[in-house]
């Protein structure tokens, strides 16, 4: 490709709303441009290296007996109905009505889709398993849509749906998908981990999320520091690892504690620990109101929560709602004198708490002396709470650390989720009716190309690794003016494309200095300049990554580039 042909309008300022280098530089390079919020175009550059994860994705999933097919965007309401999820996707789901006034969602994810082809074309046990994939455009209206392609409103998932007669056939094509998972992320060259994951909406069981590790990352990753096990903190459990104190328990005291209003200031004041005392918040938990407890130095977790009460909503209750039912502001709520009004709910570790601070229901009040059971009864002690750098790692092996991820894969096994609720069943060897066993797997393809430009870059631009780059070469004629560098520069040119290497060729009539610099920027992995010595047929071969630099005669160019992207894409 020549330059002059094609779109790659590098700037040289970093845009003020780009807080990320993924961001920054994919902008900067002219790989991407925002449209709106969370909604971007492909340019020519950032396209080709869209394609090439796709590609990868496609050979990995491809040799697995995957086979590819292509959904609409557009889905009609019912199908969600159907499956329960128009009511609980939530405003992410966006919706539009057609001409007939008829309800439709813009494809957040395709479950329903494909179960809809699927029980249709699907009747008996003997064409299972059978997995499909899409790659394919969806749509999601995010909160916060952020940090460039990480977290768009429009983006570009694969996602795979695998079918079952048995649970044993799922766990088979789970495993076999979370090996290929392995294989793309390792070939997009990517720092990354598999961890245990929650399965949110989806509502499945067994989950994994595949993580890579970065500093951007959005999710938080607890990992033993002896073992392999890693799980995301919205997951990780929390073991029982506490013991009772034997100090006696004394009579309960209730003290003034005015203005003050977090755990912390509560401690400072009564010159105690954090972990005496006991947080208490107010959740609505689906409609009704349940008190969450935890030890002061915890937070609680409400995925946990959520799952713990097998509900399907989880919000903290407003301070409107706090007046209403107990009758104080958020930093006085406790478990004491609410018992039988409403019900109590606890992280295990508040059985262990003696002699432990409450708020007592009461503004600028708290209680002093305050023993489960003794003084408020809890319904059930659960693990609510979010695991914490320095516990035990659930597996019984090392400690607990952190570290950011940025989630590009997701693999989930659903069970008959949606088999059940949209009825699509086979018929067994028995000829009974059974439900299809599903699993779904996914993949944010254009999220790997952010993670992987967050990875591979330096001061001067982005670096691809040559699995992924846009091209193989740039070929940099100094000056296109003088005879000798652009008869060489178009000899290369044609020579390099009859030995398939994908050449970039900066055909512009711009200065040295710039055709560097944005070659820097684009960051392919090898550079070709034609320069004075054009006449003797010789040039300049720089390596991006390690800055390395070679005069080669021409003769010689095409095996020096097939050594240098060969041993780089070891
Ligand atoms: P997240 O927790 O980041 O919102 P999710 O759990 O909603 O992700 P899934 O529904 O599992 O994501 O979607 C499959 C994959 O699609 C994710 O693993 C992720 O790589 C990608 N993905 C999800 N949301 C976005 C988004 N808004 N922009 C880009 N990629 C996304
Ligand atoms: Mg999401």
């Amino acid at each position: 490709m020549k330059q002059r042909n094609t779109l790659i309008p590098t700037l040289r300022e970093i845009p003020a709303d780009a807080e990320i280098k993924s961001h920054q530089l994919l902008l900067r390079a002219g790989y991407i441009r925002q449209n709106a919020s969370g909604i971007y175009s492909f340019l020519p550059l950032g396209k080709k290296v869209l394609k090439k994860v796709e590609e990868i994705v496609r050979e990995e999933l491809d040799a697995i007996g995957a086979a590819e097919l292509l959904m609409p965007a557009l889905q009609p309401s019912e199908l969600w109905k159907e499956s329960g999820r128009w009511g609980t996707y939530g405003p992410e789901l966006m919706r539009m009505n057609d001409r007939h006034a008829r309800e439709f969602a813009l494809g957040a994810t395709h479950e329903e889709m494909i179960t809809s082809i699927i029980r249709d074309e699907i009747k008996s046990y003997k064409r299972l398993p059978l997995t499909l994939y899409q790659i394919q455009t969806k749509y999601r209206d995010e909160k916060r849509p952020r940090f460039g392609l990480l977290r768009g409103r429009e983006f570009v998932m694969k996602d795979a749906y695998s079918f079952h007669s048995s649970a044993e056939s799922l766990d088979e094509t789970y495993e076999e998908i979370f090996q290929a998972y392995t294989n793309i992320f390792t070939r997009c060259g990517l720092n990354f981990r598999a961890v245990i994951a929650d399965s949110g909406a989806m509502g499945g069981k067994d989950t994994h999320e595949f993580m890579v590790l970065s500093e951007v990352g959005e999710d938080t990753i607890a990992y033993s520091d002896e073992s392999s096990y890693a799980a995301n903190i919205e997951m990780a459990e929390v073991m029982e690892s506490y013991s009772y104190s034997d100090e006696e328990q004394k009579e309960i005291q209730k003290v003034s504690t005015p203005e003050i209003k977090t755990i912390e200031d509560v401690a400072a004041f009564l010159h105690t620990e954090k972990e005496n005392c006991i947080k208490s918040l107010l959740f609505k938990v689906d409609e009704e109101f349940v008190l969450v407890l935890s030890r002061g130095d915890h937070e609680i977790n409400d995925i946990k929560v959520k799952n713990f009460l097998n509900a399907d909503t989880v919000e903290l209750a407003s301070a409107e709602e706090m007046n209403e039912i107990i009758g104080c502001e958020a930093g006085s709520i406790g478990p004491c004198t609410l018992d039988g009004k409403i019900k109590i709910v606890a992280d295990h570790a508040i059985k262990y708490i003696r002699n432990g601070i409450a708020g007592a229901n009461e503004n600028g009040q708290h209680l002093l002396n305050v023993n489960p059971e003794r003084d408020f009864t809890v319904e059930a002690y659960g693990d609510l709470r979010f695991i914490q750098e320095g516990d035990p790692s659930p597996d019984g092996q090392g400690t607990i650390l952190f570290a950011k991820g940025i989630e590009v894969g997701h693999v989930f096994k659903l069970g008959t989720r949606y088999s059940d609720s949209m009825n699509s069943t086979y018929l067994d060897e028995n000829g009974r009716s059974q439900s299809i066993i599903m699993g779904c797997y996914g993949i944010g393809v254009s999220r790997t190309l952010a993670a992987v430009a967050e990875q591979f870059n330096d001061e001067n631009g982005l670096v691809w690794p040559t699995n992924l780059s846009p091209y193989d070469v740039h070929l940099i004629p100094i000056n296109m003016k003088d005879d000798h560098q652009s008869a060489l520069a178009h000899e290369l040119y044609d020579g390099l494309k009859n030995n398939r290497f994908d050449v970039l060729m900066d055909d512009r009539a711009e200065r040295p200095g710039v055709k560097f610099a944005d070659s820097d920027l684009i960051g392919l992995p090898v550079r070709v300049t034609v320069g004075k010595k054009a006449s003797e047929g010789i040039v300049e071969v720089k390596v991006r990554k390690t800055g390395e630099m070679l005069e080669v005669h021409k003769d010689e160019l095409l095996a020096t580039l097939t050594d240098l992207l060969t041993s780089q894409s070891k």
